[in-house]
């Protein structure tokens, strides 16, 4: 597509129908909610839409944030000198099995409550005044939506992890004018957009004391969320809510309905056991930074292979592996160990989060590649720095990486990196 006759409204469009957007939200607050708006769009997505005027000062802004097309690894002046190094993994200090102390939390949250509980101790310890997250989305049963959390009570209120939509720097202008300091949880590619933007404004780095997240192999495509449940018999337009895991580890899947029936499944029939029945949003397919590079501190799960032991979902209480990959980040998890909110478990190693998540290992070295087959067609593709993708492709050998690339120019061609113009609307 030739970006000479593009005007900025086409110019942003053209991240959506490229299928390159991760929903952050970051376009509408650098655009102004009045010129650009999150939205549900006829994709099912929530995606950008223009609602006022765009000029090409405020779209070069977003080309150079976007983490849907720009997304980089942890700024090289907060890597101490002492911070072990893994190829795959990047910096860190220290990984550590851990979950939340409180049984409560434990139960209630994703995995082991590693962030509810990391987030309750910065607002009691005073460290920061509110965290900005994410949690179910009170207008779209299966989204998340930004959430500021001050008190106890409202960390929990977002506990869970949100498998669908979630826009939580929607107005993180306006956030930051509050001039307050926060800690920041949000999925790798959230980080990542927020680190973009802390290049332009250096308000970002003054006031998040923090960035967590959870490790993220993607979340599943609206439309299919919903298709699942309508096979179970709650139709779209009665589906109030879907609370996709938690309340054990994983915990159940859960569908409410306006009429007051629920439908619970196991979280692995949910997904569903061959990783390619996923129906993951192309972007997350290709995510070259599942591992949150960018974050202080990430968690996840602790499941040998990526794979809930079915045998044993009903009484796992939850165990988070954590990576402290700063200064910040490990001071943390020890405060949080020393003050008992966390309780910490044996030490693991990168090799452990291989066995852990597979899948991200393996995107992380297919994603130079397939960025090369995206731009081999003319797509825009993901500017990348401080991932190492073009080593770690380069060390799959050449066999592999024709395949990446080809196979990734194929699904361009079949239409599989594309989205509809969200200017069509719902
Ligand atoms: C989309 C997605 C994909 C994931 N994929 C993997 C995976 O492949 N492998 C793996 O091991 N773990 C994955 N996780 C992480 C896992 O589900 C847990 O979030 C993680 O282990 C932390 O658990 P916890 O008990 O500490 O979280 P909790 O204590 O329950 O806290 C969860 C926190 O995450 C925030 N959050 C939830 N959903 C979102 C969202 N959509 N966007 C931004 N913030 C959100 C909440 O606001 C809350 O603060 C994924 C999470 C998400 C949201
Ligand atoms: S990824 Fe974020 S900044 Fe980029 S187009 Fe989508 S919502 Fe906007
Ligand atoms: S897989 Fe990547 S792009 Fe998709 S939601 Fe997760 S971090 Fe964002």
């Amino acid at each position: 597509m030739s970006e000479i006759s593009q005007s900025p409204t086409q110019r942003l469009y053209r991240i959506v129908e490229e299928a390159m957007c991760t929903g952050c939200g970051l376009c509408q607050s650098l655009a102004g909610a009045e010129n650009v708006e999150m939205c549900k769009v006829a994709s099912g997505f929530e995606r950008p839409v223009v609602v006022g005027e765009l000029d090409d000062s405020v779209v070069d802004q977003i080309y150079q944030h976007c983490p849907g097309i720009v997304i980089e690894g942890m700024p090289q002046r907060l890597i101490a000198s002492d911070s072990k190094y893994d190829e795959t993994w990047g910096s860190y200090r220290r990984m550590t099995l851990g979950w939340a102390s409180d049984a409560r939390v434990r139960f209630e949250a994703s995995t082991g409550g590693a962030l509810t509980a990391l987030a309750t101790h910065l607002l009691a310890s005073g460290e920061v005044d509110f965290v900005l997250h994410v949690k179910a989305s009170q207008q779209h049963a299966i989204f998340g939506q930004r959430h500021l959390s001050f008190d106890a009570a409202d960390v929990w209120e977002a506990t869970g992890s949100r498998y669908g939509p979630a826009a939580p720097l929607i107005d993180i202008l306006e956030i930051l004018e509050r001039n307050q300091p926060f800690a920041f949880i949000g999925k790798p590619c959230d980080i990542a957009a927020l680190r973009n933007y802390a290049r332009q404004d250096s308000r970002v780095d003054q006031l998040v004391k923090y960035w967590l997240a959870p490790v993220c192999g993607g979340f599943r495509e609206p439309k299919a969320v919903e298709a699942y449940a309508a096979e179970l018999g709650m139709a779209p337009d009665v589906l109030q809510h879907v609370r996709f895991r938690g309340r054990g580890c994983p915990g159940p899947t859960r569908f409410e309905s306006t009429d007051g029936r629920v439908i619970e499944r196991r979280y692995s029939d949910f997904w569903g056991e061959d990783e390619a029945g996923w129906s993951l949003p192309f972007r997350c397919k290709i995510c070259p930074d599942g591992m949150a590079e960018g974050a202080d501190l990430v968690a996840a799960d602790s499941w040998p292979n990526c794979t809930v032991d079915t045998e044993a979902e009903a009484e796992d209480p939850g165990t988070n592996t954590i990576i402290a990959r700063t200064v910040a980040g490990q001071a943390l998890l020890q405060s949080a160990a020393d003050a008992r909110t966390l309780t910490l478990g044996k030490a693991i190693t990168p090799r452990d989060m291989d066995s852990y998540q597979p899948h991200l290992v393996n995107k992380k070295q297919a994603a130079a590649a397939r960025i090369e087959g995206l731009m081999a067609e003319g797509h825009l593709g993901i500017q990348h720095a401080r991932l190492r993708l073009n080593r770690l492709g380069e060390a799959q050998g050449i066999e592999f990486n024709r395949e990446q690339r080809d196979g990734t120019r194929q699904r361009v061609r079949e239409g599989k990196a594309s989205e509809a113009c969200p200017c069509s609307g719902e």
